[in-house]
Formats: C-alpha cells, structure tokens, sequence
C-alpha cells in the first residue's frame, strides 16, 4: 500500500521522486546527503487547495519563518498576497522578491532599533509588540523622516485550545495585552505613525476546524471591537492562522471546508460592514510548506545491538530537530519515514533509525516498521518543509550544513 504522503511526491516503481526526480538521482545531482528538498508542485497545490476554500476577498499570507530558503520564498511569492517576517534576514528574502513592500509585515518580539531603521526605510508594515517598541519606532520614524506603518499585534484575552504551540492568551512575550491597546492607540493618534490595524495570532498547529473556527469568530469580535479606539480607519487585519498538519499516525488532517465558510460569514456579516477598507489576512506558515519538504539521509552502518537493528544514518537532529521530538514535543512520536530507494517493498522488520551525532537524542525514528534497509540506502523523513533546517542546531557536533533543493 502506498501511504498519502508518498503517493503525494510520486513514485518511479521503487523510488520516491521529488518534483519528478527519484531521490538517489538527485542525491547524485545535489553531490551527495543529507539534504533537504522541497517540491515545486506540491507548493503550488497547496496554496491553490487553500485559496479554494478561503471566500474571495480574503488574502493569503506565508509566514517566512516557516521555511526562508530564498528559492522557497521566491516562488510562494508569486501565489500569495503578502509575506511575514520576524527577522531583518527574512524580511531581506522578502524584499528580493516581487512582491511591493507594503505587502510585507515585520513580526516579533525585541525588535532593536537597528531592525526597525531598516523596516521603515523598506517601506514595510511594522507589527508592534509592546509599547516601548512603539516609542523606538516613533524615533525611527522621526530621524528619517518617514511616517512608519504600522498595525498593534494584540495578545488577545482570549486562548484557544488544541494548538501546538499557543501564542495568545494569558501573559506572553507576544503582542500587547488586549486591554491596554486603547491606550497605546489614542497615545499613537497623537505621534507620527499611520496605524493601518491589527494583527492577532492565537496559535499554531492546530487540527481542529471547530477550534478554528471559534478563534477567528472570536478574533474578529476583538478586532472590532479595538477598532473602536483606533485613530485611523483599519485598513489592514491579519488574523493569525495556525492551521496544523499530521505529522504522526494518529493525525487527523485539517478540513478546510467548514474554516472557509466560517470565514466567508464572518467577512459578509462582521468585517464588511464595520471596517469597509479593511484587507483582511490569514497568514500561514507550516500548512503551506510543511508537507511539501523531505530531508534524505543516507544509511551509514546498519547494526545490531542485543536484538534491536540499528540504522545509522549521515543526517540528525542538528538538522532536523522536531523529527526528534526535542523541538518543543511534549511526547516524542516518529515523523513518517521511508526508506526512499526501497517504496516498493513491504515492511519486514523493526528498525530504530538514528542520526551520526554522539548522544541518546539524536533519535530519528523509534522502532519502525520498514523493509530492511542496508548501508547506502536512503532514509527520506516527510513533513520536512517547515521548521526543518533552520529549526535546528545546526552547529551542535560541528558536521557540515546540508544543501536545500527546490525541485
Ligand atoms: C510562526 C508564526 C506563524 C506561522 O505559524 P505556523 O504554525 O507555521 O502556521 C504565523 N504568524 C506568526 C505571527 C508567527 O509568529
């Protein structure tokens, strides 16, 4: 049986392809393992499989830090509305693409004044965190001469459950708490910055519709209600995204459909009618990449050790982290594995797949059912496409960096 995630890549009869091209080839083409390739196509369906569920009028934006490989960035630039950053790198990436700078924002906490110059002599729109970083800003602004834009990211008074890693809600580093945007707001009509908005992002990876659903409702209530106080008319409300992938076999995927019609209602009955200009966004990271992304490694010595079979391979969590579970995991479960140059042949034993570095961590797969891999064989790890390489300690026992292909 093939499983969805390779049926998704492609299959020669016994190898996985990536972007048409069956991965020891590549191995060949890239000058050797690991590494980390993405799919062209696969990105391409993706923010298409999106866009058919979200209502018109809604814009999409890819949340940079997800992946920031430059090819990666450049090609979703063309197929979304706007691109987030959270670092003066990415919003370098960024700006080497085509899309205009008032289609990019700036996220994140502890931006430094260094950030900020650079951000406002871009031209992008600049999510402001707390209120000194509103002051810093305001200085910016002044020394250059250029009114910055900007939109208040909100930690909202809300959280929302089920989500992978939360990012609203309850005290955070993220955004300024819900309640005290009214203040900043008037303190802000008053300064020489063009408040475009708000920006409210509750949480990431989560597989529930339903939950979702009651984040956006919720979202849009606040931001509607923070309009209010705004000096400006909104023009702009990005309101977050979080939609999650199964990386594990138990994983439920996202079903899009009631989220898109959850949206469509909120846009006709609430945001239409109060805020008329308002663009509105919902900014994803690791659902428009995460799934079209594989790290392949190749098998260095296979062994056996008081029964169990071992397979060594060249690769690790120096660059693959979350694949073993040390990337903010509560419980470690595998990431789908395959043995890439062997996708014809039924699983026949029970392998414990690990990395090259020297300690227990470095655990890539736990007791997989595979066919029995030899050395020189190629271990591909799936939902390798976001928080991948630049997720990980890439420095940690001082290997080489592995290549990124875009396929
Ligand atoms: C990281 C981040 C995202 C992307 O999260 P995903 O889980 O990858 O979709 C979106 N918005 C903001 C503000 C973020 O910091």
């Amino acid at each position: 049986m093939t499983s969805p995630t390779i049926a998704a890549f492609g299959r020669t009869s016994s190898r996985l392809t990536v972007g048409g091209v069956p991965v020891d080839r590549l191995a060949e083409r890239v000058g050797g393992t690991p590494f980390f390739a993405y799919d062209r196509r696969l990105l391409t369906e993706r923010v298409a499989l999106v866009r058919s569920t979200l209502p018109a009028g809604v814009e999409l934006g890819y949340a940079v830090k997800a992946n920031p490989m430059p090819a990666v960035v450049q090609h979703l630039s063309g197929l979304v509305d706007a691109l987030d950053v959270a670092s003066a790198l990415e919003m370098r990436t960024a700006l080497d693409t085509p899309l205009p700078a008032d289609r990019i924002s700036f996220a994140g906490p502890g931006k430094t004044a260094a950030e900020l110059t650079q951000a406002v002599a871009a031209g992008v729109t600049i999510e402001l965190e707390s209120e000194t970083e509103a002051a810093r800003l305001v200085a910016v602004g002044d020394r250059l001469g250029i009114r910055p834009q900007v939109a208040v990211r909100v930690n909202p008074d809300f959280s929302i459950k089920g989500s992978g890693m939360r990012m609203g809600g309850g005290p955070q580093q993220f955004g300024v708490d819900a309640e005290r945007v009214p203040a900043l707001l008037k303190e802000l009509a008053h300064v020489d910055v063009d408040v475009l908005g708000f920006h409210i992002f509750a949480g990431s990876q989560n597989l529930r519709a339903d939950i979702l659903c009651a984040a956006q409702r919720n979202t849009v209530d606040l931001a509607l209600r923070l309009a209010a106080y705004a000096p400006a008319p909104v023009r702009y409300l990005n309101i977050g995204g979080g939609f999650g992938i199964p990386y594990f076999e138990r994983d439920v995927p996202l079903d899009l459909a009631p989220i898109g019609e959850n949206l469509a209602a909120l846009l006709t009955d609430s945001v239409r009618p109060n805020l008329p200009d308002a663009r509105v966004v919902v900014e994803l990271g690791r659902f428009l990449v995460g799934e079209c992304g594989v790290y392949v490694t190749r098998v260095v010595d296979r062994k056996e050790s008081r029964g169990r079979v071992f397979l060594v391979v060249d690769g690790g969590l120096h660059h693959q982290l979350a694949a073993s579970g040390n990337f903010g995991q509560v419980i470690r479960r595998n990431y789908p594995i395959a043995i890439g140059n062997r996708i014809d042949e039924e699983p026949t034993e029970t392998a414990t797949v690990v990395g090259c570095l020297c300690t227990p961590l470095d655990l890539l797969g736990d007791n997989v059912s595979l066919p029995a891999a030899e050395v020189d064989d190629l271990v591909v790890v799936f939902q390798a496409g976001a928080y991948g390489l630049t997720a990980s300690p890439t420095a940690f026992l001082s290997h080489p960096v592995p290549a990124e292909v875009l396929v």
